[in-house]
């Protein structure tokens, strides 16, 4: 007999999250390049910070985030009372399409865009609608072109996972400037710190009423497990989104650990530059075994192949010397496999990998 209990229209439409693997069977020096996290870790004031919350943990976190808060705004140049803070920017992400879109609403994201976009859309009984890209990059003509009088968030990450591409401030601004009046901006930032001298998009959230920022302590800050992002934007969708925040949303050694993270610059920079340089290393030793890749402009590498055949073949070569890289079939990109940058090593090991493969191939 069918069960009566039935999950919303639109919630079994939402697949299975699968997270990057990190384990392979029977295969030692395992290294993780499927995530994007930072293979340096979090700055050890952070790891000091979290430790001396311990003792207390019997305590309820503040609410309102206010030290945290202040920390982000201090570092960023931002107004303190225009920050919100989530469990992972995922939890913000979910409270945008929460508040603001329902059944009969629209939820534009991009081709290869990210897969919560599309999960929350559908959790929050709206419709999400795709939108091509022109070469992996997002294209805000496209967008604009499928905007109708139901649409009420555009979710653009820029720079964009997995396709490491980015659209500048101007084409940022033109979107903003041209979206129907009852529509949101979302700029997810989850990789804005890569980006030299970016500000995440800071400059068009401050100068409007309609865009919004995310940003995470997940991918350079190396605290992917404490779960601690937050959200930048006009007040009013700020005091909207605090309505459905719960209170304690995050735990105190999270907080800690982000505060002291976010006033550690010095390391953040270390992080960037170490980044860019072995970015570059790897993409260009890819490029010489005619792996090429687009510019990335965050802590990835997205290494496009022949055809999906050839890169699931190199996605199992790599996993069987225990590297495990993303497979993007699911983004719509099965030609290609996304690779985090590492450390030295793995960088190396990466490379060595994808040459014996290569030449393997010629032989054949
Ligand atoms: C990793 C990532 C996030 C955020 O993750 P949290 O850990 O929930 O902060 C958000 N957007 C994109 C595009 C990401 O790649």
């Amino acid at each position: 007999m069918v069960s009566q209990i039935q999950a919303k229209p639109g919630i079994m439409d939402i697949a299975l999250y699968q997270g990057g693997k990190s384990h392979v069977a029977g295969v030692q020096n395992v290294v993780k390049l499927s995530s994007n996290e930072n293979p340096l870790g979090p700055s050890p004031k952070a790891v000091e910070a979290a430790k001396t919350t311990l003792s207390t943990m019997h305590r309820y976190p503040s609410t309102d985030h206010k030290s945290l808060r202040t920390a982000i705004a201090d570092v960023h140049g931002m107004d303190p009372d225009r920050v919100i803070c989530g469990v992972g920017s995922d939890e913000v992400l979910a409270w945008l399409t929460q508040a603001f879109a329902g059944p009969g609403d629209e939820v534009i994201h991009t081709e290869h865009g990210f897969a919560l976009y599309r999960i929350g859309a559908l959790a929050a009984g709206a419709t999400p609608v795709e939108v091509p890209e022109q070469n992996r990059v997002t294209d805000v003509d496209a967008i604009l072109a499928a905007c109708t009088n139901r649409t009420r968030l555009v979710f653009i990450a820029n720079p964009n996972n997995p396709t490491g591409t980015m659209i500048g401030s101007a084409d940022v601004a033109r979107l903003a400037d041209s979206l129907p009046p009852q529509a949101i901006l979302v700029l997810d930032g989850a990789y804005a710190e890569y980006v030299p001298g970016g500000d995440g998009g800071l400059a068009e959230v401050n100068a409007r009423e309609n865009v919004f920022m995310t940003r995470t302590f997940s991918k350079i800050y190396g605290l992917g497990g404490m779960r601690v992002g937050w959200g930048y934007g006009p007040r009013h969708i700020i005091d909207i989104l605090n309505r459905i925040r719960g209170p304690f949303n995050l735990s105190l050694p999270a907080l800690a650990a982000a505060e002291a993270a976010v006033r550690d610059q010095a390391y953040i920079d270390e992080c960037r530059a170490e980044n860019a340089r072995l970015r570059t290393w790897l993409a260009e030793a890819l490029a010489a075994q005619g792996v090429p890749s687009d510019v990335s402009h965050t802590n990835f590498v997205l290494a496009r192949f022949k055809d999906a055949d050839e890169a699931s073949a190199c996605n199992t070569a790599l996993e069987s010397e225990g590297l495990i890289v993303r497979a993007v079939g699911g983004y719509k990109l099965p030609y290609a496999l996304r690779i985090t940058v590492g450390d030295v090593s793995s960088c190396q090991r990466v490379a060595e990998c994808v040459a014996r493969f290569k030449s393997k191939a010629v032989r054949s």
